[in-house]
């Protein structure tokens, strides 16, 4: 049975605030989710017919400032599942130290059986149903599964219409003629590399001498697969839904995404070897990347996976269960809330330049991106060390404690 994503995301909490003896006030002003909205909405179909939809937002907390989080399109999309994410967004704003708390979104839909049409107009009425709720200073969405720049755009037009003026700063992961910022396309792969590489460092191996495996090959999966080729390492397998590729000699990354462009799968591709979806975890390789959906990894396929490092691309790709597998195994997992954070981080310089009117260069943008990650990741390195605990006990303590300090020195109103 599917383990519940939000009762996984309060039992995590509760350990670790049982771990740093949190107030029991504390604990229950922090876990509680401090708005959800559930609105169900039509939308006119290309035959004609209607078909209604439901879609969520949920903001978990604001006491370190507006909500942050994406907008997931998924057949799969359901209350807990956003409730969950939107904790994650909490803890990994707080591990990186941008000041922003955390939400998300999802329509349940399935945008592979849409016509751009019809996803523009569920986007533009799913925008007004939430706008009670989003703007710049208050939450602020991005791009998730199967939500892009363009979608962003429509919900950055369809806001601004409604005020009669041009917002940038409601949304974030736009295209750059509209107010988005560079480097964000690539941004949540890249901090996911960067971070790889930071923990490579402390095992004193070279990124040279590595094979990684991803699964999953869109934003998150391919930005990953092509650094990591960039750097010289080995992208010996990748996976979509369509299946996996395989060559134990390194996939030629940029001649696979053109692969990937132009009939929209990996599998097909003719210098690897077609492999089944869920034989990838069970290729043995240095870094395993995890860059499709949460609860990938359970405890059936764990004990096959053979990895020094996974690094996690996904939000909650690890069941508790087989993390415990894992952890026996000797596996170092970068968490998530690390891991990924490289999006919401450019996501913040964008809305910083929206906010202040300012263009950055790319340079600008990554060099900020690697301090940022590189000093979230020495905290969580240092007091992992210090408290001889894995990382992500490590970055999730740094991250309650953070938001445990917001929420006292704020108080309670009234
Ligand atoms: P995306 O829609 O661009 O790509 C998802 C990819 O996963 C696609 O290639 C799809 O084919 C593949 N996939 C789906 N189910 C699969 C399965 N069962 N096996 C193999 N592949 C499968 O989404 P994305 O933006 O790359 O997001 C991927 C993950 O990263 C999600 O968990 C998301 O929450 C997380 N994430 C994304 C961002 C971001 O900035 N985009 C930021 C933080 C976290």
């Amino acid at each position: 049975m599917r383990v519940n994503p939000y009762q996984a995301q309060v039992e995590q909490f509760n350990r670790c605030a049982e771990l740093i003896g949190l107030d029991e006030n504390l604990r229950r002003r922090i876990l509680a989710i401090d708005r959800e909205l559930i609105v169900n909405f039509p939308v006119k179909m290309d035959d004609g017919s209607l078909q209604m939809f439901m879609g969520y937002r949920v903001q978990h907390d604001r006491s370190r400032g507006p909500a942050k989080g994406g907008i997931r399109y998924h057949p799969d999309v359901d209350l807990d599942e956003v409730r969950a994410l939107a904790m994650l967004m909490t803890w990994k704003c707080a591990v990186v130290n941008i000041p922003y708390g955390g939400a998300k979104g999802g329509v349940k839909c399935n945008p592979k059986e849409m016509s751009r049409g019809e996803l523009e107009r569920l986007t533009r009425r799913f925008t007004s149903e939430i706008s009670i709720l989003i703007g710049p200073e208050s939450d602020i969405p991005a791009p998730d599964v199967y939500t892009d720049s363009e979608v962003m755009a429509w919900i950055m037009d369809t806001y601004s219409m409604n005020m009669g003026y041009s917002v940038p700063g409601v949304v974030t992961g736009k295209p750059i003629s509209v107010g988005g910022s560079l480097g964000r396309d690539g941004a949540t792969g890249r901090g996911c590399v960067f971070n790889t590489c930071f923990l490579l460092k402390k095992m004193n191996i070279n990124i040279e001498d590595v094979s990684v495996v991803i699964q999953g090959f869109g934003n998150v999966g391919s930005t990953c697969a092509r650094i990591f080729h960039e750097m010289g390492a080995k992208v010996i397998a990748v996976s979509d839904t369509s299946g996996g590729v395989y060559n134990p000699s390194g996939l030629v990354i940029p001649e696979l995404i053109e692969h990937k462009n132009m009939t929209g799968r990996v599998t097909g591709f003719d210098k690897g070897e077609n492999v089944p979806g869920e034989e990838i975890f069970s290729i043995p390789c240095d870094v395993l990347v995890p860059a499709a959906l949460g609860h990938q990894i359970t405890k059936d396929n764990a004990p096959k996976i053979e990895a020094r490092i996974i690094s996690e691309g996904a939000n909650a790709p690890i069941e508790p269960e087989a993390e415990k597998i894992l952890i026996d195994k000797g596996v170092d997992i970068i968490p998530d809330i690390l891991a990924n954070a490289g999006g919401v981080v450019v996501s913040y310089f964008e809305w910083v330049q929206n906010q202040q009117k300012l263009l950055w260069d790319e340079e600008t943008i990554n060099d900020h991106l690697y301090r940022i990650l590189n000093r979230a990741f020495e905290e969580v390195f240092e007091f992992k060390n210090k408290k001889a605990i894995d990382m992500r006990t490590s970055a999730f303590l740094i991250a309650i404690e953070r938001v445990a300090e917001a929420t006292k020195l704020r108080g309670i109103y009234p």
